[in-house]
């Protein structure tokens, strides 16, 4: 007999051909999430075991965090010839539940001497026999006891959901727009959650913000960094830029000309770096630079496609996800954004793009943005 941990995959059965690459995938980051355990992750029979850990909890704890696992079930593995030897696990495994229940049995070895509907009769009523505390129920049982007979007999009763998903890097990489605040770290984590490699850009005006701010964001990139598998953080200068800015350009474009070289500049990134796509924190309204037309007029001076994964989403629904992904604390702490100094008193929210363009055409935006793409700093968290 051997304790284990079964792992269910949900969405990367739907893929046909790609299956096997899916699967594949999935393991390496189950594998990945493991690394230290001691736990060992196998595929057998068509399914992800994993076995010799020292603490279930903390296996489940980290499997149930990978993208692409829908759920886990810790389940003990004997032989299926001894049925008595069977029953007698399964009321050791029921003895502190009580309630309604129900046995599933499912066989794929078809030769095996009871059919599923036997099983399931004799094993509920050896259980009902050993504990008073429970009863049957077929159509919405609390405890669902889970017999599969295949080369070995599986038996489980806890099902932990998972985060659900795509393993990351089955979709391709994209570059985020990370600042400190509450809603870009949860962004990217819902981009990589559909199995996407995420990159991080964070620009840093230093010494208008401080080095606090800037270790905030990466403290930040290393809370995401294990569902990500391993994030770089591209941290880019942005002096120069918003001086340059306040000193010759209009104050009602501001914040929307300091986004747009944002824009341009994690382009170049996301190009370096093979990504295929933008992400921000960005939802309608929010503030003056996230209405409908000024999102067109930072996407304006872009090609590639931005991600917004939050575009529909009101705060406190992103509150609760960064709660959930456990930034929100991180994301509070009080240290300054490079959007939040140099903010005009009465920016433009409906601002036409040729208006800014015209703006910003009195800088050397090819000059600037060299200089800083030149100083750039990755640190892999
Ligand atoms: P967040 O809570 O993520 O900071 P926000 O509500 O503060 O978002 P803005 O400050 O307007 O909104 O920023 C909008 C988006 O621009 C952010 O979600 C992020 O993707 C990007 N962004 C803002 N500041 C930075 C920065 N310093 N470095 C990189 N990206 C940034
Ligand atoms: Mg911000």
């Amino acid at each position: 007999m051997k304790e284990l941990l079964l792992v269910r995959y949900g969405e990367i059965f739907l893929k046909g051909l790609n299956r096997p690459y899916f699967f594949r995938s999935l393991v390496r980051k189950i594998r990945y999430a493991l690394r230290g355990t001691g736990a060992k992750v196998w595929i057998h029979d068509g399914r992800i075991l994993v076995d010799e850990f020292e603490d279930l909890e903390t296996v489940i704890d980290r499997v149930t965090h990978v993208f692409g696992v829908h759920s886990v079930c810790p389940a003990v593995e004997m032989p299926k010839e001894n049925f008595d030897a069977i029953c007698a696990q399964a009321v050791q495994m029921m003895a502190d539940l009580t309630g309604t229940f129900k046995v599933e049995a499912r066989r794929s070895d078809k030769r095996y001497p009871m059919l599923s509907p036997e099983i399931n009769a004799e094993l509920g009523h050896r259980l009902l026999e050993a504990n008073p505390g429970l009863k049957v129920d077929i159509h919405t049982p609390e405890h669902v006891l889970n017999v599969e007979i295949r080369d070995q007999a599986y038996l489980y009763v806890r099902v932990i959901p998972g985060v659900g998903g795509m393993p990351v890097g089955t979709n391709g990489n994209a570059t985020l727009l990370l600042s400190g605040g509450i809603d870009s770290p949860v962004a990217g984590w819902m981009i990589a959650k559909r199995g996407v490699q995420i990159n991080a850009v964070h620009f840093h005006s230093f010494p208008y913000t401080s080095e606090q701010a800037r270790e905030k964001v990466l403290d930040l990139a290393r809370k995401l960094s294990f569902s990500c598998c391993g994030i770089k953080v591209h941290i880019v200068p942005f002096t120069e830029i918003q001086l340059q800015i306040r000193d010759h350009c209009p104050e009602e474009y501001t914040t929307l000309i300091m986004r747009r070289f944002m824009m341009r500049i994690a382009e170049r990134i996301a190009r370096k770096t093979d990504s295929g796509a933008l992400v921000t924190g960005e939802s309608i309204g929010q503030v003056a630079s996230q209405t409908m037309e000024a999102l067109n007029t930072t996407d304006s001076v872009v090609e590639m496609p931005v991600f917004r994964p939050l575009i529909g989403f009101d705060k406190s629904e992103i509150i609760e996800i960064a709660r959930r992904i456990d930034t929100y604390e991180l994301s509070s702490l009080p240290y300054e954004d490079c959007c939040t100094i140099f903010t005009p008193k009465h920016p433009a929210t409906r601002p036409r793009k040729e208006k800014v363009a015209e703006a910003e055409a009195v800088l050397d935006l090819e000059g600037l943005i060299e200089r800083a793409l030149d100083q750039v700093e990755v640190v892999s968290v």
